[in-house]
């Protein structure tokens, strides 16, 4: 679907049949999320949080801000993005740095004229000399940018890689982003939860940060209940559950450095080579050795996502799982090839992914 240009939303007898995401305008979104918290009783106090006023026991007792209002409450969540002003800031709780696995700490960003006529449906990453670039088509524009790592570029070499590099005009001036990959030791200290950059940061090659909160936010309604403080235990079983999703998400990113095959500038050498984290050590090794996709709870991706990365960059296993001898080669080539063909007719069947937004959006 996606190379075709094609798209319709899953039969609804199986909306599972196969998976989407979306490209938004991350500022409209937001606003379009406030409306229905406002819409569902939140009240919504906008300021700027000068001090924090910490409880005997280390936790947080109220806010201060700028034009002398106070806010006390019960639990704070931190959504202050890379200032981690409660979880980092006041209570200090250490970063558990992932720089050694993922050395990237900078981007470029900047947004160009959307291409027309046939929006592109799907997010393009390249690899660059130190790092790679995204380009990501909405419909008023389309947006792009270069992670690169500061240790193997500077910054305005970086820039001019990624202007080389766009096809249209630009619509700003591009922005420069610095950060840290990694995430706070415990997301979840005292009265504090951390959610979003606050919490933590991995580059957004698999776009996973509002994966990342929408874990986060599930996990913390399901430990509390009106009425009951959540336990200890329960804090301890959210920091070790969102400390899991970290690292194989981690992992999974770090999957497309240590697979390629480019080898032509110092980043790509360096990160073919790197000692891995022993959960991703052995991932590997057990899809080379049986090809099992060894998969775990609380994954960020699936299987098929896992297989994606080892099918593209030509990482097959060096035997078959054994059960497969049971299965006549000329039998499974069949069920697959017709398989294949059935996709095929089902996708050049649905309408252009142009077409399918003009439908959905009556223009
Ligand atoms: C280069 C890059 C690309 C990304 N791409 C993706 C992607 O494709 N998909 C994805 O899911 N995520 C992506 N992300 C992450 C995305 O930015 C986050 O998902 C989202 O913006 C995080 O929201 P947040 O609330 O944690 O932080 P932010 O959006 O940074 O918001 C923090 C807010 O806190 C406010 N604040 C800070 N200090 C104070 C203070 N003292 N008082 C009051 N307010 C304060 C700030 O003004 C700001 O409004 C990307 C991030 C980067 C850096």
């Amino acid at each position: 679907m996606a190379s075709q240009g094609r798209f319709a939303m899953p039969p609804r007898e199986h909306p599972n049949l196969y998976s989407y995401a979306y490209h938004f305008d991350a500022t409209l979104y937001a606003g379009f999320l406030r409306n229905i918290a406002l819409g569902r009783g939140a009240r919504r106090t906008e300021g700027r949080i000068v001090e924090v006023k910490r409880r005997a026991d280390g936790g947080i007792e109220q806010l201060k801000l700028e034009d002398g209002r106070v806010l006390a409450g019960d639990l704070f969540i931190d959504c202050s993005g890379f200032v981690s002003l409660l979880l980092g800031r006041a209570l200090e709780e250490p970063f558990v740095d992932f720089s050694r696995w993922l050395p990237v700490d900078r981007a470029w960003a900047v947004p160009s004229e959307p291409d027309r006529p046939g929006l592109t449906p799907h997010t393009v990453a390249t690899a660059l000399e130190a790092g790679w670039a995204w380009r990501i088509p909405l419909r008023n524009r389309i947006g792009n940018g270069y992670v690169f790592s500061s240790r193997y570029i500077d910054e305005e070499h970086a820039r001019a890689q990624l202007l080389e590099q766009l096809e249209g005009p630009v619509l700003a001036e591009p922005r420069l982003l610095r950060f840290i990959t990694g995430h706070r030791e415990r997301f979840w200290v005292q009265n504090v939860v951390g959610l979003g950059l606050s919490a933590g940061f991995l580059e957004p090659l698999e776009s996973t940060s509002i994966l990342l909160i929408q874990r986060g936010l599930a996990k913390m309604i399901e430990l509390l209940r009106p009425g009951a403080r959540p336990t200890a235990s329960a804090v301890a079983d959210y920091n070790r559950g969102m400390t899991r999703v970290f690292e194989r998400i981690r992992d999974f990113i770090i999957l497309h450095y240590c697979l390629t095959g480019r080898r032509d500038s110092a980043l790509w050498r360096d990160v073919a080579s790197m000692e891995l984290p022993e959960t991703l050590a052995f991932k590997l090794h057990a899809w080379r050795q049986t090809g099992w996709l060894n998969m775990n709870g609380e994954e960020g991706f699936e299987a098929t996502s896992w297989l994606a990365i080892h099918a593209g960059m030509e990482s097959w296993p060096v035997r078959a799982a054994p059960v497969l001898a049971e299965v006549p080669l000329a039998e499974a080539l069949h069920a697959l090839h017709q398989r294949r063909d059935h996709y095929a007719a089902v996708v050049a069947a649905m309408p252009t992914h142009e077409a399918f937004l003009r439908n959905m959006l009556g223009r």
